[in-house]
């Protein structure tokens, strides 16, 4: 078994491959953490970095792709060329379990919702793991730890390579233009991604989905899966079963009418409103008994880097929206914004169309700040539209530009609508650097 790419996945599929008996070799091109290579070390898995050995990656019965790594690359089109299959972490840690899977994908809203089903989950008392794009490696959960259920978090690029695996529950947020410059520009290939996982359902499972979603709603349509469909959106609709009226949430699943007041609801903002309603039907298709679920969706501690309130400075709202890495999730930020707003975005682009937040960045924004290495098509869309545009390149003078131009009342967000690598390490070290300066102010 090779396994390409020595990440958090990666290294834990190696260990569950020589936990089941394989001759495993891991391969990377990069450099490994300190601590995964102590890892595979300890193990005694038989590794590489720096480099790709060719002719031993392709002696491979089966190969482990990271999701890093796009299908596009020359080693990957030489090992399908070769016949070798290509899975994902996920598809062959799920052979060893039997677990119930909860799986959540979208384009936006797959952290909030996994971790929000996970916390309604375990405070239930039920057996639960939390795995897929975030946290500990599902492999490595299998391996050592085994629990009755797994909620995992899957992005289309791990999708793209399960093809047995299924989801019990499967949960579907939303489908917006991302991740397209990994999809040749053509949308239908990202959603023909995202819908692989309803892959392998039958009547008995359950596909969770936004009933409001134009895309989703069509590709529903078009498959007609034989699978039981559990719709949620903002007001009822007919094939809604979770919905707000009057200010309450209802959830009506197997017969069963959940309701709570939504003032209650600790995630805040349309796009949360949908994170807890998308929970609220996987917790009640697993029989979470009502009061159970009322105190999770009222005591959910939230999750870093998504609307993250930081600290209140001289009358003004620091907000850090790291996670923010594409356009859509940016405008849900803009429209949860209560005050002006002094936002800061750049970075990687990711064939972004800025459009879609032109009318909300007009109407709230008070100053733009361009944070990244490549600001040039920032530039050429909204330069005329605001009144006042800076760059800045690093986050340290983002941070002083933001506090020059701030009023009283205002917030300062950071919601880049792009991705971090030019500057950052990730969106995480992005939005520990805002906190870190927003703090020194
Ligand atoms: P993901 O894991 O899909 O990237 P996150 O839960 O990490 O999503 O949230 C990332 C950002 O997307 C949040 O900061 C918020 O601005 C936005 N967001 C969260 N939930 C939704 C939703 N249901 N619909 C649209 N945007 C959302």
């Amino acid at each position: 078994m090779v396994i390409l790419g020595g990440g958090e996945s990666g290294v834990g599929s190696a260990i569950l491959a020589q936990v089941k008996g394989f001759d495993v070799f891991l391969s990377d091109n990069g450099k490994l953490t300190d601590e995964h290579r102590q890892t595979l070390i300890d193990y005694r898995i038989d590794f590489e970095e720096g480099k790709h050995t060719e002719e031993k990656i392709l002696l491979a019965d089966e190969i482990i792709k990271s999701p890093g790594i796009p299908n596009t690359a020359s080693l990957i089109q030489k090992i399908r060329a070769k016949g070798i299959p290509v899975i994902s972490e996920i598809e062959f840690a799920g052979r060893y379990t039997d677990a119930k899977m909860v799986c959540v994908t979208g384009s936006n809203g797959k952290t909030t919702t996994a971790s929000l089903i996970y916390h309604i989950l375990r405070s239930a008392g039920l057996n639960v793991g939390l795995g897929g794009n975030i946290g500990k490696s599902f492999a490595l959960q299998v391996a050592e730890e085994h629990y009755d259920y797994y909620v995992l978090e899957l992005s289309s690029f791990q999708l793209e390579d399960m093809y047995d695996f299924k989801a019990d529950i499967a949960v579907l947020m939303n489908i917006t233009p991302d991740h397209l410059d990994r999809y040749d520009h053509n949308m239908q290939n990202y959603v023909d991604a995202k819908m692989r996982i309803i892959r392998n359902q039958t009547v008995d499972d359950a596909f969770v989905y936004w009933v409001d979603d134009p895309i989703v709603t069509r590709e529903i349509e078009k498959l007609k899966p034989r699978v039981s469909l559990y719709g949620f959106s903002e007001t009822k609709r007919n094939n809604s079963c979770a919905y707000t009226k009057n200010n309450r949430i209802y959830i009506h699943v197997k017969n069963n009418m959940f309701t709570m007041d939504q003032e209650l609801l600790a995630l805040q903002g349309i796009h949360n409103l949908y994170n807890s309603l998308a929970s609220g039907i996987v917790a009640k298709l697993l029989d979470i008994t009502d009061d159970n679920l009322r105190q999770s969706l009222s005591d959910f501690q939230g999750v870093p880097h998504r609307l993250e309130k930081v600290a209140t400075i001289r009358g003004v709202q620091y907000i850090n929206d790291s996670k923010a890495t594409n356009v859509n999730s940016c405008w849900y930020a803009l429209q949860s914004m209560r005050s002006k707003v002094v936002l800061i975005l750049g970075g990687t682009d990711k064939g972004n169309d800025y459009l879609e937040i032109e009318d909300l960045v007009k109407s709230k924004v008070r100053a733009l700040i361009f944070l990244g290495k490549d600001n040039s098509k920032l530039h050429a869309f909204f330069d005329g539209k605001v009144p006042v545009i800076e760059d800045a390149c690093s986050m340290d003078e983002a941070v002083k530009k933001a506090y020059r131009l701030a009023e009283k009342g205002d917030t300062v967000l950071l919601s880049p609508c792009c991705a971090s690598f030019d500057l950052f390490k990730n969106y995480e070290d992005r939005g520990e650097q805002f906190k870190e300066c927003v703090r020194r102010l």
